[in-house]
């Protein structure tokens, strides 16, 4: 048999990893050093080679989209489909799982995710129903504290309280909420793996089948993986299969949300025969930029330490632009795309990276200015939308009335006259029966529990749902999104809010129809109904992807998003101290340091180009806050970077004066820019901080140092140099 195109290309190491016998293994090695091909290619060697079917091998990947990614390289080396092997991230995978063996893991059949939004509001109810004030006990931290615990397989009755008051309200709250979730079929994402775990903790018969089915376990970015996660694991491989893991001490980036990086530790420890390989050539990145990247990591103390080198060239400096704000950074940014598409490049190979979502709405409206279109990836997610969460709503609880998420959500969206007294006793009459608050409606109805108007503003309620589940019940996916969006009011509703976002509303719902036509239900979905598969889709994709568009567009995500991925021109925005590192992180001790790996993860996404921007003046959740560059910035040896000075200067308006003696418009044209000092009649003096518009138009924004910041229409003000 010819294996020579799986280890073609391929260096020695990488070889060695690919084509070693059947083995435990572990990858330990940088950015771009060839992980993920190995796993790739080692997927395909076992097939070709050792005769395993796809059916016996398992990946787990970080993201729904390196996932895909991941099929789509095994399939391109194989030639063909691979319908039969699991591919997918922990959480998809125990999805799958919970799926398949809903009974043993103690779950009705048509269980529903619940994602962090959904989460969040649960949270409320719950504290609600304890009567607890919500200042003392922020939604946020509970729903932390129920996370953390999943995530190191605590149950409440497992977590020890040491008889403090606090910490036992705390356990209460999770109790309550899990109880809440379990009576109305809820799983959220920390659960899907907990459940998962328990699921073959408690069926060792389950248990046993999955470990003779998957004779190698391939785990990417192993190094992100929490505790529960990794225990999942270890019950999975036994001595009779094997376990492949890559991963990259420098990348752990998730310690924020319970990853543990010394499961590398545990791996060697556990698997004492396991094999480790070290890859140090860099394939990715130049040289300046891979140096670089070294160069910034180094300051990090007590890691496993490896140091790549690259054969490629030294490439170009690293581009430094200090924007005067956000807004001149994002110009920047935009004109820097705007040369590499002129000059005939993808923008799909440009990616623009930030700490946090917030950040990307400053990009996004230079962007649409200059008319580039751009992609999100997490952050304005399509799933995510107000109107398409209401839309879900509608069909989960059709789909399943126990929901009670979901009946919270819409019943009363649009408005029917339900006041929060009607709803206080459904859910309090939920409470005292341990059932669903659908139930509870139906039996306040049914005992005229209620007064006339808010009774038969429920007894619509109920009656339309049902209306609702009796008409599509013939009808395929597409059309029972599209009959439930047009006849549950939902339509009507924002048909009749005027203006430009009410309008974006209704085109989205009109992209969930299309995207019910679209949706091909996955393998693992064949035991459910098309709408429960839809359902499932929609939650777990939230996390991640947009509606699928294939017009040629920037790549727009957080750097944690980025994980794993490459860009020939890859743009850091935002790098100032107090964004990037994180204010928080300042006070927290190791947090430096793994913002400092992000920041690592950021730079050595570059393939050629790397652009590192930062605003002198930031305005931020309504906030002007001035800031230094990064740290980071700073521990870039010099001979790597170079800085971009060019202000933006902002013309004047034309002033139109016409010229009897020439028969020409003349106009002069003064400069200002931004950070410049200016003195008004007036106000006195200030600084420039911002543009808007053009010509006629063009707005000015002043901070004058008495009367404060101040928009001046740039034609009118008489505006001078101070
Ligand atoms: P990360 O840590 O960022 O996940 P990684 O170690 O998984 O990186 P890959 O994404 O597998 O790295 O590889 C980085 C790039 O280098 C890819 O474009 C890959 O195709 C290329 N590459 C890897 N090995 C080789 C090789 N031996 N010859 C040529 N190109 C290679
Ligand atoms: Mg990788």
């Amino acid at each position: 048999m010819d294996v020579s195109r799986l280890l073609d290309e391929l260096n020695d190491k990488q070889r060695e990893a690919v084509a070693a016998p059947a083995s435990d293994m572990l990858i330990l090695a940088g950015a771009g050093s060839g992980k993920t091909r190995v796993l790739v290619h080692r997927m395909a060697w076992l097939m070709d080679v050792e005769g395993l079917a796809p059916y016996s091998i398992l990946a787990v990947t970080f993201t729904n989209k390196a996932a895909r990614e991941m099929r789509g390289r095994v399939e391109q080396l194989q030639g063909s489909a691979l319908r039969n092997m699991w591919i997918g991230t922990f959480h998809g995978i125990a999805h799958r799982l919970l799926r398949a063996h809903y009974a043993e893991a103690k779950l009705p059949e048509n269980f529903q995710i619940l994602d962090s939004d959904d989460q969040y509001r649960l949270v409320r109810r719950v504290l609600k129903s304890l009567n607890l004030d919500e200042k003392h006990w922020a939604p946020k931290h509970v729903q932390w504290y129920i996370n953390g615990n999943k995530d190191e397989g605590l149950r409440p009755e497992h977590i020890e309280t040491h008889g403090d008051a606090s910490q036992q309200k705390m356990r209460e709250i999770y109790q309550v909420y899990q109880q809440t979730c379990d009576r109305a079929g809820l799983v959220d994402f920390a659960e899907l793996l907990l459940r998962a775990h328990e699921l073959w903790l408690h069926n060792p018969n389950v248990l046993a089948h999955y470990q003779q089915r998957f004779r190698c376990i391939l785990v990417d970015e192993f190094q992100d993986t929490n505790n529960i996660q990794y225990a999942w694991l270890r019950l999975l491989a036994c001595p009779a299969n094997n376990m492949i893991i890559v991963g990259d001490d420098d990348q752990s980036i998730y310690g924020w949300r319970g990853a543990n990086v010394q499961n590398i530790q545990h791996f060697l420890r556990d698997y004492s025969q396991a094999k480790t390989i070290r890859l140090e050539q860099n394939y990715r990145s130049s040289g300046n930029i891979l140096r670089a990247a070294n160069a910034v990591i180094s300051n990090n103390e007590g890691r496993l330490g490896k140091e790549l080198w690259t054969e490629d060239a030294e490439g170009e400096l690293i581009s430094l632009y200090a924007g005067f704000n956000e807004l001149d950074e994002a110009r920047f940014n935009v004109s820097r795309i705007k040369d590499w598409r002129d000059k005939g490049y993808a923008l799909a190979d440009c990616a623009i990276l930030y700490r946090n979502n917030a950040q990307s709405r400053v990009l996004e409206e230079a962007l649409l200015q200059e008319s580039i279109a751009y992609r999100i990836y997490g952050g304005l997610r399509f799933f995510e939308r107000q109107e398409i969460r209401d839309a879900l709503a509608y069909l989960r609880l059709i789909n399943q009335n126990i929901d009670d998420a979901a009946f919270e959500r819409i019943v009363n969206t649009p408005t029917r006259g339900l006041g929060d007294k009607t709803l206080s006793l459904v859910r309090e009459v939920a409470k005292e029966n341990e059932q669903s608050l659908w139930l509870s409606a139906v039996q306040l109805i049914e005992e005229k529990r209620l007064s006339g108007r808010a009774l038969s503003a429920l007894d619509n309620f109920i009656k339309l749902i049902k209306q609702l589940q009796h008409d599509i019940n013939e009808l395929n996916l597409e059309q029972q999104a599209d009959h439930v969006i047009k006849h549950s009011g939902l339509f009507a509703m924002y048909k009749a809010e005027k203006g430009e976002k009410a309008q974006t509303r209704i085109e989205n719902l009109e992209e969930l129809v299309t995207a019910c036509k679209q949706f091909t239900p996955p393998d693992e979905a064949e035991n459910m109904s098309p709408l429960s598969a839809f359902l499932a889709h929609a939650t777990l994709e939230s996390g991640e992807t947009q509606a699928e568009s294939h017009q040629d567009a920037v790549q727009m995500m957080t750097i944690h998003t980025a994980k794993g991925l490459e860009f020939p021109l890859v743009i850091l925005a935002g790098v100032e101290e107090g964004m990037f590192p994180s204010q928080m992180s300042n006070e927290e001790p190791g947090k430096i340091e793994e913002e400092r790996r992000l920041c690592y993860v950021g730079m050595t996404r570059a393939m050629q180009k790397l652009y590192i921007t930062y605003a002198e003046n930031r305005r931020l959740y309504g906030q002007e806050k001035y800031h230094t560059p990064s740290r980071f910035i700073k521990e870039i040896p010099s001979e790597y970077i170079e800085e971009v000075r060019l202000r933006t200067t902002i013309s004047r308006p034309v002033h139109n004066r016409f010229s009897p003696v020439t028969g020409h418009t003349a106009f002069d044209s003064t400069g200002f820019s931004l950070g410049q000092r200016v003195s008004h009649p007036k106000f006195g003096e200030g600084t420039v901080l911002n543009y808007e518009g053009a010509g006629e138009h063009a707005r000015i924004q002043i901070n004058f140092d008495e009367f404060g910041s101040k928009w001046l229409v740039l034609s009118f003000a008489k505006l001078n140099p101070a």
